[in-house]
């Protein structure tokens, strides 16, 4: 080719005639099948991916030689891949004649047209179509392709479109998991790329903020050491400002939104405020830092089900056996008065109680004890928030207890 346009073409109930019978030939008459183009192929024999979609009655096939310029009468593409160069010449000869545009898959130098390498992908703003073209160099082509694919589909690429089309600002209350950004949902990463501010919790997943585009404006209300965190009538007047100026909010917050994340205030301030808010849930560090150090909350033969508590003020009644699981979140500085309380509930002070800092993190770490013996060795090793406090039977389930032999 001397010179390329690129074009996106509309195939829809047109003819395309297609000589050749083998895997190039059956690969483009799929695609032309697919965008609903009527195919015809032309050739004495064809290879299995082909035969399949004649059986299907994808595509036309007319088993014979090709037999001339008649045989491209009607079509509006024709594309050919004979696998003889005399027979794609001529076929190609044939098309420029009748001015029919005319793919010739064998000689990349010579052809009227050129199919793009193509990926579809979804984005934020909905499905498009990545084509790439490197002439005389698919292998190029395809790499740029596959490259620009990855960037849409990880957010590397700002998609956004320009805000004065924008109709409302909206909200979107985002369970960020446990920290790590994998365990964040393809959700929330959607949301997150088409984010004009979000505003991040402490135990929100860093990395992916760090890797927000500048345009995006981050509020930090989380606690700093140092800094008191924006207290939560604030953070709720913060959500509807940001959207009453039109803009799109993430609120990011650690965990699951509606797992002592107060996710359920932040919703009713924005609906009485009439400002449109999803909920995205997240992977509760409830459960997820337990099975980052090896202890499901339940079990069979162990652990029937669970019982997530705040450990920041007095517990209420709660289930005393071995057999049923208790999940502390912000337990560490009450730790003693806890323990102590759940004993003093009928629980056996022997039950084995785990306390991991920091899941998923490098320096997490796992402690491992008994209702007496646990706020004595959280003290010696300085244990600290974030951590998970899981007490029951199912802690014996967990790498750590087999190490340490507490009891
Ligand atoms: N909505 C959150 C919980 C918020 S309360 C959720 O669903 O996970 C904050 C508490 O969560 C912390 O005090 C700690 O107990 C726990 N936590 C959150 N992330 C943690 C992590 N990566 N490691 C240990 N504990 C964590």
């Amino acid at each position: 080719m001397k010179s390329a346009l690129p074009l996106v073409v509309d195939l829809s109930g047109r003819l395309v005639v297609a000589v050749g019978g083998g895997p190039v030939s059956a690969r483009r008459v799929r695609a032309f099948a697919q965008e609903g183009a009527v195919v015809r192929v032309i050739a004495p024999w064809v290879c299995e991916d082909l035969r399949d979609l004649v059986i299907d009655g994808a595509v036309e096939w007319q088993a014979r030689e090709y037999a001339g310029a008649t045989d491209l009468e009607g079509a509006w593409l024709v594309h050919t891949a004979a696998g003889e160069p005399h027979v794609d010449r001529q076929v190609a000869g044939d098309a420029e004649g009748l001015r029919i545009w005319c793919v010739d898959a064998t000689e990349a130098s010579a052809t009227a047209v050129s199919v793009p390498a193509r990926a579809d992908v979804t984005t934020a703003h909905g499905r498009v179509t990545i084509s790439t073209y490197a002439a005389g160099d698919p292998g190029l082509a395809t790499s740029l392709r596959d490259g620009v694919a990855d960037a849409v589909t990880q957010g590397r690429l700002d998609l956004r479109r320009t805000r004065e089309h924008r109709s409302a600002g909206w909200v979107a209350l985002v369970g960020g998991g446990p920290g790590v950004d994998g365990l964040l949902t393809a959700r929330g990463h959607q949301l997150l790329r088409s984010a004009d501010v979000v505003v991040v919790d402490r135990l929100a997943p860093r990395a992916v903020v760090e890797r927000l585009p500048a345009s995006v404006r981050v509020i930090d209300v989380g606690k700093t050491p140092g800094h008191h965190a924006v207290p939560q009538w604030r953070i709720n007047e913060i959500l509807v400002e940001e959207a009453g100026r039109g803009l799109g909010v993430v609120r990011l917050k650690g965990g699951d939104p509606y797992v002592l994340g107060r996710g359920g205030e932040e919703r009713h301030a924005c609906e009485a405020a009439g400002v449109a808010v999803e909920v995205v849930p997240g992977v509760t560090s409830a459960v997820s830092v337990p099975a980052a150090a090896g202890i499901p909350v339940t079990h069979r033969g162990v652990a029937r089900g669970f019982t997530v508590v705040t450990g920041h003020e007095s517990v209420p009644g709660l289930p005393t056996g071995g057999d049923h699981t208790l999940v502390l979140l912000m337990g560490v500085s009450l730790l003693e008065e806890t323990m102590g309380a759940l004993v003093a509930q009928g629980r056996s002070p022997d039950c084995p109680v785990a306390i991991v800092e920091r899941g998923f993190s490098p320096t997490q770490r796992t402690t491992v004890g008994t209702l007496s013996t646990i706020a004595e060795l959280a003290r010696e090793r300085s244990v600290e928030s974030p951590a998970v406090i899981v007490v029951g039977d199912v802690v014996r389930l967990g790498p750590d207890w087999e190490r340490a032999r507490p009891a």
